[in-house]
């Protein structure tokens, strides 16, 4: 007989519901079926649930950040056993494609971000497929729970491949405009890992302005509400500009900001997904041989940053703000998709019955 759990399921814009539907099953001898234990909605799920992610196919699952116990394996699957409790990259990755091949996993041909395209349904649900499972599950480590590894393939992951971008070294200046959850996590990184020397966060959302400074992974925080920011930026640095500015936000305001921030010789790195057509302010930029560099991370660093969890230069549990089982996912899809009650991160623990 067919076993059912529940799932969040996308029916297209703006239908969202926790649905009764059938636990995935083994359909390779890569798969892996993990029950999964932790799960956070990204706020590209929200995206899809607004209809601004036109080509993501209908009914299916969100959910690509998470962790889980394996329940079943498929027999290729060696380096694993059921019980095992670990953490999922956000998407599948073959190893075997041409994408995957010259080292563009996220753009796999076999694969893609879980609850974004056809046949593969996310984690917002009980249980979750994993196919080509050995290449997208890291263990997690003794003496770590979920909790410190949550973030770890697709906000660190993303913003990593941001701080990297911006060839961030130690004693740089660097502004993050934009600090949701993936622009906190740049801070972050580059405060403590790549140890910049002044790191600025811009935001429109107080809260997360006051968090990061709390958690002392910025020097600066300024909200273009209140003041101007780029004659900030210009003060703070003696009108020289940072040496890298990261945006995160995806707006005309917040690339404008960084590409008048960013002195010369520097980077404007933007790892943000954008909805419509902006214009790059272009006037800027060479006169001051200013780079632009875009992109999707592919999923590296995932080994030293898990390293760094261990060793305590990256800690994400400050964004872990709310906490509700999945019986809970509508009431949490809108508080962290409306930026409510302060809300960084939404965890999303097993269903109750
Ligand atoms: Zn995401
Ligand atoms: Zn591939």
């Amino acid at each position: 007989m067919e076993k059912i759990m529940k799932a969040l399921v996308y029916h297209g814009p703006h239908k969202l519901s926790l649905d009764d539907v059938p636990v995935p099953t083994i359909q390779a001898p890569e798969d892996v079926i993990l029950k999964v234990t932790l799960a956070t909605p990204c706020t590209s799920d929200v995206h899809i649930a607004e209809g601004h992610i036109p080509f993501v196919p209908y009914p299916i699952i969100l959910g690509h950040e998470f962790c889980g116990e394996i329940v079943e394996m498929g027999s290729a699957v060696t380096g694993f056993k059921v019980g095992d409790r670990v953490h999922c990259l956000p998407g599948v990755i073959c190893n075997q494609c041409a994408m995957c091949k010259i080292g563009y996993p996220s753009f796999c041909q076999n694969g893609g971000c879980y609850g974004n395209f056809e046949g593969l349904n996310g984690a917002l649900a009980e249980y979750v497929r994993i196919p080509y499972a050995m290449n997208s599950m890291i263990h997690i480590p003794e003496g770590l729970v979920e909790e410190d590894v949550i973030l770890l393939g697709d906000m660190l992951g993303t913003a990593r491949f941001g701080v990297e971008n911006a060839e961030v070294k130690k004693g740089d200046t660097v502004a993050v405009f934009g600090v949701g959850p993936v622009g906190l996590c740049a801070c972050l990184l580059a405060k403590n890992v790549y140890e910049a020397k002044t790191v600025i966060a811009v935001d429109i959302v107080q809260d997360r302005l006051d968090a990061a400074l709390k958690e002392g992974i910025v020097d600066y925080a300024f909200n273009p509400n209140d003041v101007d920011v780029v004659r900030k930026i210009k003060e703070i640095t003696e009108r020289r500009g940072v040496n890298a500015a990261i945006e995160t936000a995806g707006v005309q305001s917040t690339i404008n900001m960084a590409a008048r921030s960013v002195g010369v010789g520097g980077i404007v790195s933007t790892i943000s997904l954008f909805a419509k057509p902006l214009e790059l302010p272009l006037d800027l930029m060479p006169n001051r041989n200013i780079q632009l560099k875009t992109g999707i991370q592919q999923c590296e660093g995932v080994d030293s940053m898990l390293e760094e969890i261990q060793a305590g230069r990256i800690n994400t549990r400050f964004m872990l703000t709310h906490r509700s089982p999945l019986n809970d996912i509508m009431k949490a899809m809108d508080i962290f998709g409306g930026n409510k009650e302060g809300c960084i991160k939404y965890l999303i623990t097993p269903y109750e019955r």
